[in-house]
């Protein structure tokens, strides 16, 4: 059995997923915004879900918006606030996924720096900050190193350094391992995405508070209190409510199995395979991910022969896959490109076995020797 150790890029779905939404694809196929009975069927499917993923995210059921992805929250929030805030500038960290990071660039907005740890840099970031701030961004959980933010320390300091500002947080990668309700708590604006936590690809939600102010960045039939236009994905939505309650139901379990999993990866890998570092500080990272830098390896070439060996991994952020300059996260730790180019991302999920970590502790050691002999 290959071992899929690629979480952080796509989970598999929760089988309570598949079946909410199966109802949804065959004969419960109304779209919610008609008038009729298919029509208010669909309707409260999706009201339902927004009940349930509300609850998750520690939100009111009105202050969730149904999007087509992560990236679509992302993108609404950060671009969604800035035009709403009337010429405000907007501030990401430099270690945001693309999706913030491209919009952040795309609004000709500046990104603070992260110290070597992969944590924020608060001082840094009260420098950039000042009245003329509209919009910031602060991830709660970066998908390369799996570095928990103190959310709540950002905030603090945003609220008085740029009292006005919308403070938005993307939880893609969170959701899977912490309390989003507890620790975005503060947050103006949260983006989650049901593919990385058990629900399907192409369905997120941002939670948008009461009293934010946020423009919309798609128009057309008014849907989402005008904030996403476009048909709902309801059997998405229904899927994603599902995934999501799966997830609370069981995340702190999860955590503690999947963390010691991941424990014994990482260390099992710095002592066999010399010359190995580990990327960012362990205690401050999410339990699925094991983020580690060979010393002469190159990592596509390691992913490779992985693969070959029945392991999936990543270098980086899947969407970056296959780039050969070294990922912007790591960059912006300060990791020398040499290590940086030898990065493997091995990133479990709530379905890793002790199995899938016995075969990577086997195949790893043994392709990072092969390609040093080579
Ligand atoms: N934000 C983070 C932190 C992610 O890891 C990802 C996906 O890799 C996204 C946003 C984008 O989410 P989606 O794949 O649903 O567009």
């Amino acid at each position: 059995m290959p071992a899929y150790l690629d979480n952080a890029a796509t989970t598999p779905m929760r089988p309570e997923a598949v079946e909410a939404m199966l109802p949804f694809l065959t004969d419960r196929f109304g779209n919610p915004s008609g008038a009729h009975a298919t029509a208010r069927d669909a309707k409260k499917a999706i009201e339902e879900a927004r009940e349930v993923v509300a609850a998750g995210v520690g939100a009111r059921p009105g202050e969730v918006v149904f999007t087509g992805s992560g990236t679509e929250a992302d993108n609404l929030a950060v671009l969604g606030a800035v035009a709403a805030a009337d010429g405000g500038r907007v501030v990401c960290s430099a270690i945001e996924h693309h999706a913030v990071l491209h919009a952040t660039r795309a609004a000709g907005g500046l990104t603070a720096p992260v110290g070597g740890d992969g944590v924020i840099d608060l001082d840094a970031m009260a420098e950039v900050l000042d009245h003329n701030v509209g919009v910031v961004s602060v991830m709660l959980a970066d998908n390369e190193v799996g570095t928990i933010q103190p959310l709540a320390d950002v905030v603090a300091l945003v609220r008085e350094r740029a009292p006005d500002a919308v403070l938005h947080t993307d939880a893609v990668q969170a959701f899977a391992w912490v309390d989003v309700a507890a620790l975005a708590a503060p947050a103006d604006l949260v983006a989650i995405s049901g593919h990385k936590f058990g629900g399907p690809k192409g369905v997120g939600a941002l939670v948008v508070r009461e009293g934010t102010a946020l423009r919309p960045i798609i128009h057309g039939g008014g849907q989402e209190r005008d904030l996403r236009s476009g048909t709902h994905n309801v059997a998405g939505i229904v899927a994603l409510a599902a995934a999501v309650q799966a997830t609370v139901d069981h995340r702190a379990a999860d955590v503690v199995r999947v963390g010691a999993l991941r424990d014994r990866l990482a260390d099992g890998l710095l002592a066999t395979v010399p010359d190995t570092t580990e990327t960012g500080d362990r205690r401050r990272k999410i339990a699925g991910n094991c983020h580690l830098s060979f010393g002469g390896v190159e990592s596509e070439a390691l992913l490779l022969l992985l693969d070959g060996a029945g392991v999936a991994a990543s270098a980086g952020s899947a969407c970056t896959s296959g780039a050969i300059e070294a990922s912007h996260v790591l960059v912006a730790m300060g990791v020398p490109a040499e290590r940086a180019l030898g990065s493997l991302r091995l990133s479990l999920g709530v379905t890793t076995t002790a199995a899938d970590v016995d075969l990577a502790l086997a195949a790893v050691p043994a392709a990072v020797a092969r390609l040093r002999e080579a």
